[in-house]
């Protein structure tokens, strides 16, 4: 290639990227510690360092602590939350399966597509958004629906701040021999998530809501029976890159020998961050991580009350780490929400679908959930609207 051909366009050099100052109290991304920060600036090492290889161990210990399970297929996919739900689905759904899914928000409502496009039969259920998946409905489709491969649901739903009964899911999916597919991306770290005594099969998660990592990762676990069913499959999983019996070849290595070989170049530096949330969440105890997400988000609810705000979701089913906020006559949504962001440099979110422009989505996530960040926010909502 001769040097001496004329560039295309010249491009004058822009400023270096300065990141704002945020405090980050919507749906996702929540606010990250500067030790996460910092392990993540580190010097980036091959992705089959020795050194590395030690770090993935701690990694998947620390991931099997906070799903509390055994499982041994216990790993995060490089990527969003979004392709852990692509991940799940598609190890688990062959085409013409018969999947049910339950909606009552906007993740579920994409778990349906994506099991779609999977080539799967989709049955769905429905429940009022706010409202947690009822179970009844879920029973009644299996039983009108002999032979479904898989149920599938959100634990908790960002959309609207329910949570829904993972356990009694699960084990309707049990009872008619389907396997669950449950979506704890917003749960994971805020509410008590227990794979093995809900029994679980193919679960996935984010890290950049509650675990308070920057996103780009979807921590996942199987159960060894929903290993099974993948290694059961008649047709090979449509993404190579997705294939979980695949991608195990890096993160838990060869059966015998443990021996890890390149799938795809897992985003290193991404890793040594969640590690070092993980590591964060250990020494805190998951016991009190949730205690700290219910005592901060209480703070947010009585003030937002106090304001003439009303909650959306019911107390018994409310998400502590997302809170549906409706607005009194006469509040200018985007209005006060740009003031917030512009001059209070805090973020939260607006509502969806059929609640944009009518409430507000507070996250209390991670290290958002400290009594002095939801204090912040209290004050700052109270100085623009009185
Ligand atoms: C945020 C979220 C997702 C999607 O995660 P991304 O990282 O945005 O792809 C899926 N499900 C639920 C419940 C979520 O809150």
């Amino acid at each position: 290639m001769p040097t001496d051909t004329p560039l295309k366009n010249e491009l004058p050099l822009v400023d270096v990227f300065e990141s704002p100052d945020r405090l980050l109290m919507g749906a996702g991304p929540s606010r990250v510690h500067g030790d996460v920060l910092k392990a993540m600036a580190q010097t980036t090492i091959g992705h089959l360092d020795p050194a590395m290889v030690v770090m993935m161990d701690e990694l998947k210990d620390m991931l099997r602590y906070v799903f509390q399970t055994g499982n041994v297929m216990t790993f995060p996919v490089s990527g969003p939350g979004s392709l852990g739900m692509e991940a799940c689905v598609n190890n688990i759904v062959e085409p013409d399966d018969k999947v049910i899914v339950a909606i009552n928000g906007v993740f579920g409502t994409r778990m349906a597509e994506v099991t779609r496009r999977a080539g799967a039969e989709v049955i769905v259920t429905e429940d009022e958004w706010g409202m947690a998946v009822d179970p009844n409905k879920v029973e009644a489709a299996l039983k009108a629906n002999p032979g479904v491969k898989a149920v599938g649901f959100v634990h908790a739903e960002t959309s609207t701040g329910a949570l829904s009964d993972a356990a009694a899911i699960c084990r309707l999916a049990k009872n008619h021999d389907a396997m669950s597919i449950v979506d704890t991306v917003t749960s994971l770290g805020g509410v008590p998530v227990n794979i093995d005594v809900w029994g679980a099969d193919a679960v996935y998660s984010g890290t950049q809501k509650c675990l308070s990592c920057p996103p780009g990762l979807s921590p996942m676990t199987f159960s060894d029976r929903a290993v099974q069913a993948t290694l059961d499959r008649e047709t090979p999983v449509q993404s190579w890159l997705l294939d979980l019996s695949l991608v195990a070849s890096y993160w838990q290595g060869d059966a015998k020998s443990g021996a890890r070989t390149y799938h795809h170049t897992a985003p290193v530096n991404t890793l040594m961050g969640l590690h070092e949330a993980l590591r964060r969440i250990v020494q805190e105890g998951l016991k009190n991580v949730w205690a700290r997400h219910k005592a901060a988000s209480d703070i947010i609810v009585a003030g937002m009350e106090e304001m003439g705000f009303s909650m959306l979701v019911d107390a018994n089913i409310r998400l502590p780490e997302l809170l549906t906020i409706i607005l009194p006559e006469g509040i200018d949504d985007t209005a006060v929400r740009g003031k917030l962001l512009n001059d209070h440099r805090i973020e939260i979110s607006a509502g969806l679908g059929p609640f944009a422009g009518k409430l507000w989505r507070i996250g209390v996530m991670g290290e958002g959930a400290r009594p002095e960040n939801a204090e912040r926010v209290l004050r700052a909502i109270k100085a623009l609207i009185s």
